[in-house]
């Protein structure tokens, strides 16, 4: 376990312990803060904790403080390419920036933002991203790099940057090294681990889409994070953000790092199932989902199972069990038999199931 400096972004912190936070991006443009701050609303209903958005113009930049007092969640501007534009968002009162040092031109100019910063005490996540890496643009091309050879210029690279905002005194930092491959991202973020104690976001750039933006994601998060390395993370995908954050609950969820909301446990089928479980479990996770306390609320594990084979154990594990028969399942209730219910009755009486609790939560 890497034990991380702590470091408070708005109402909440990140690191030294802290759970590992749950963030995404917006997808509107910032400008229309209108619809900006109904996403951000959205995804702060679905368990969003830090939202990010992009600042590519001074218009932009001015109405972030319009999306800030209008929503709850710590607000990060991301800048790339324009000082002026990290500092002007800072001063419209975003709790944290994030910068690709390495586009934001000299020295001089980061160390405007890290000014600007510094006195209104807010964090700055430094990210680099294998793709911009200083080393890789040449004159006469791109070099092609190991895995291990980019994840050590990823470290190199970050860690003359830290360096820059260490030289001022300036420590409220967060980092992340990403690339779009599973293995340098491992590689980089472990290499870093053992140099400073930042508190490291997680991410994969263009991951890609739902299907395998999340495979990827979850085979460099889950290894990283097994590993106590990671304080925050984004699940990057082609995807409305709505995905980010519940691929990024179900990561914590399976790592058994955070429990919250519900859980669905559920058998693959095979032939010795006698329902209709895979469209009974599509139905109940629709309802699940339609209803705005999941997957914020308390922590529940319901089990749909097919057959006696594993039906009973599951189903007895969980909070809510069912456990399939011919036509009807029996429903389990904290480990204890209840009554036999028809298959057709199964998702109404386990949504009803999780009210009961949830109203005594
Ligand atoms: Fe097959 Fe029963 Fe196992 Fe489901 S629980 S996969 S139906 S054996």
């Amino acid at each position: 376990m890497y034990k991380t400096k702590k470091i408070r972004i708005g109402n909440i912190y990140i690191g030294g312990g802290e759970p590992v936070r749950v963030q995404s991006m917006t997808k509107t443009k910032t400008l229309n803060w209108r619809s900006t701050i109904n996403q951000i609303k959205k995804l702060e209903n679905i368990g969003c904790e830090i939202i990010r958005v992009a600042v590519p113009n001074m218009s932009s930049a001015k109405v972030l403080s319009k999306i800030k007092k209008n929503t709850k969640i710590p607000l990060v501007a991301d800048i790339h390419f324009n000082w002026q534009l990290a500092v002007e968002a800072i001063n419209q009162g975003v709790d944290k920036i994030r910068i690709n040092p390495g586009n934001i031109g000299s020295r001089e100019n980061i160390e405007k933002i890290v000014l600007a910063a510094k006195e209104r005490k807010i964090p700055i996540r430094i990210g680099v991203n294998a793709g911009s890496l200083k080393i890789l643009k040449k004159s006469d091309g791109w070099i092609r790099m190991s895995p291990k050879d980019r994840a050590n210029q990823m470290v190199k690279e970050l860690i003359e940057n830290i360096k820059i905002l260490e030289d001022m005194n300036f420590s409220d930092i967060v980092v992340s090294l990403k690339a779009n491959d599973v293995p340098t991202t491992i590689l980089a973020n472990q290499i870093f681990c053992k140099k400073r104690n930042y508190p490291i976001h997680l991410g994969i750039t263009e991951a890609g889409t739902e299907f395998s933006g999340v495979i990827k994601s979850t085979s460099a998060f889950g290894i990283l994070l097994n590993q106590g390395i990671g304080d925050t993370l984004r699940v990057s995908l082609s995807a409305i953000p709505d995905e980010e954050v519940k691929a990024g609950w179900e990561i914590l969820r399976a790592l058994g790092l955070r429990r919250r909301g519900i859980e669905i446990i559920s058998c693959p089928t095979c032939g010795r199932c006698e329902t209709d479980l895979i469209k009974i479990v599509h139905q109940l996770e629709k309802k699940l989902l339609a209803t705005r306390r999941s997957p914020i609320d308390a922590p529940l594990k319901v089990a749909i199972m097919g057959c006696i084979v594993n039906g009973p154990g599951e189903a007895k594990d969980a909070d809510i069990g069912i456990a399939g028969g011919k036509g009807f399942g029996l429903l389990f209730k904290n480990g204890n038999p209840v009554r036999k219910i028809p298959q057709n009755k199964w998702v109404n009486e386990i949504m009803r199931e999780i009210k009961n609790v949830q109203k005594k939560i």
